[in-house]
């Protein structure tokens, strides 16, 4: 129930907790510090945040569950009518009991997330009171790491986020996860390194890859560990080359334990990994998850609780990992990165990243939408509810959660050596609509075509 966001004395406060299991260094970056084509935002923290009826009751109230306040709603204190609040009101109408997880980080806005029931015992025809007492001053983003060095020159990431508050599968059950693991592996002879890393999701990734960018580029591969104590099925996320040394090795070891699982091609969508392999990195990372975010029904919304996930499924992928790592230690060698980026020669048109370090920010070019959580969200139709609201126009063509993922994947892939015909392969997007959104790319200055089949 701590209030975490991407910054704030929540995070500190639960990587002080996380600590009391075993050390780590905690490390902060000042607001306003640019890493690549972001800054750090200011810091947020809430001192409360309600609404009350004209009755005095409070009728949505931050201290009863903090998901009901939409992360980093800037302060206000004002009457208003219903109407206005409703146009700051959240909620999922296909699951009425539940409160939707929602963020504003890069636009300044405010609002509360209800149940649909909650929603629906509102006084229509009343007028609220609404105090969000919250501060965004000049601070910093928080982060913990620690590097464990072996003898060998070859270096693993192991990397959790931070950021949700109220969450157990996505994302309090990877940090729990993170911290057994380091403990564990302090107490083992390694011949390799592992560097864990637990920052807030997407700034924080992107700020430690600048902060680290020459050992980063040199890692061999590495974990996100995220969803991995639900009640549903094992999975496994592949790396974006999808048939690296890591991905045999976890298939492998899957098989060995006689488990039963679900395997993911690399999708842009999901965490950190977007960042880590993106083109100047290209950290091949794998994700083993219990229910993993996007496939159960109560990924972002408050009924993924306490009550929803349960230790044996985390214990379960505790050794899992204890194999993958075990496994890791037998060999001496790695394939060597640069070859496996390198394989694929395909003719065809090629584009290039030119902001190949992590992601572009796309919210400052109005390439993404401004409301946070909501992204493959099963209860959530974008295209139905928000489709005016939150996409904007790029040159009068509306962009839809569509869009968005042909912008991720065309900038993902656009290193000079993958082919849009190449993505078109991968992702089962139509080549004409892949071409469309590069040349739209190409007038944001993101990206520039190739001249020439093989460059
Ligand atoms: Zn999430």
């Amino acid at each position: 129930p701590i209030c975490r966001s991407i910054t704030g004395d929540g995070v500190r406060k639960t990587l002080a907790i996380l600590r009391e299991i075993t050390d780590f260094e905690i490390l902060e970056i000042p607001t306003g510090t640019k890493c690549y084509d972001w800054t750090i935002p200011k810091e947020w923290n809430v001192n409360d945040a309600y609404v009350k009826d004209q009755n005095g009751n409070k009728v949505i109230d931050f201290q009863r569950n903090n998901l009901h306040l939409k992360s980093y709603s800037i302060p206000i204190h004002k009457i208003m009518s219903f109407k206005e609040l409703e146009s700051h009101l959240e909620t999922l109408i296909d699951m009425p009991d539940a409160i939707p997880y929602r963020t504003s980080y890069y636009k300044e806005d405010w609002g509360f997330c209800i149940s649909h029931n909650q929603y629906m015992n509102l006084e229509k025809n009343s007028t609220y009171e609404v105090v969000i007492d919250t501060t965004l001053n000049d601070g910093h983003l928080t982060y913990g790491q620690k590097i464990i060095k072996g003898e060998s020159k070859h270096e693993f990431l192991i990397s959790t986020y931070c950021c949700h508050p109220s969450l157990a599968n996505d994302n309090l059950s990877g940090m729990v996860l993170w911290i057994l693991l380091l403990q564990w592996i302090k107490q083992k002879k390694r011949k390799h390194s592992y560097r864990f890393v637990i920052v807030p999701e997407t700034i924080g990734a992107i700020a430690y890859l600048s902060k680290n960018e020459s050992e980063m580029k040199n890692l061999v591969g590495g974990f996100i560990l995220t969803c991995v104590a639900g009640p549903g099925n094992l999975e496994y996320k592949k790396s974006f080359h999808g048939n690296h040394f890591l991905d045999d090795l976890v298939l492998r070891i899957l098989k060995k334990l006689n488990l039963d699982f679900i395997t993911h091609d690399f999708d842009i969508n999901g965490s950190d990994e977007r960042q880590y392999s993106s083109p100047f990195f290209r950290i091949p990372i794998g994700t083993i998850c219990k229910s993993k975010y996007y496939e159960y029904n109560y990924y972002h919304t408050s009924k993924d609780n306490l009550e929803f996930i349960k230790s044996e499924s985390l214990i379960k992928v505790f050794q899992i990992y204890i194999s993958i790592i075990e496994e890791i230690e037998k060999f001496e060698n790695f394939p060597d990165k640069k070859i496996l980026n390198s394989e694929n020669k395909n003719s065809g048109k090629k584009f290039l990243s030119l902001m190949p370090y992590c992601e572009p920010m796309l919210s400052k070019r109005n390439l993404y939408p401004t409301n946070g959580g909501t992204i493959k969200q099963k209860m959530f139709d974008v295209e139905k509810r928000h489709n005016d609201k939150i996409y904007q126009d790029i040159k009068g063509k509306k962009i839809t959660g569509k869009h968005l993922d042909i912008i991720r994947w065309i900038l993902f892939y656009s290193d000079g050596i993958f082919s849009l015909e190449d993505i078109a392969k991968k992702t089962n997007i139509p080549f004409d609509g892949l071409l469309l959104v590069a040349n739209e790319l190409c007038t944001h200055n993101l990206l520039k075509f190739l001249d020439g089949e093989n460059k």
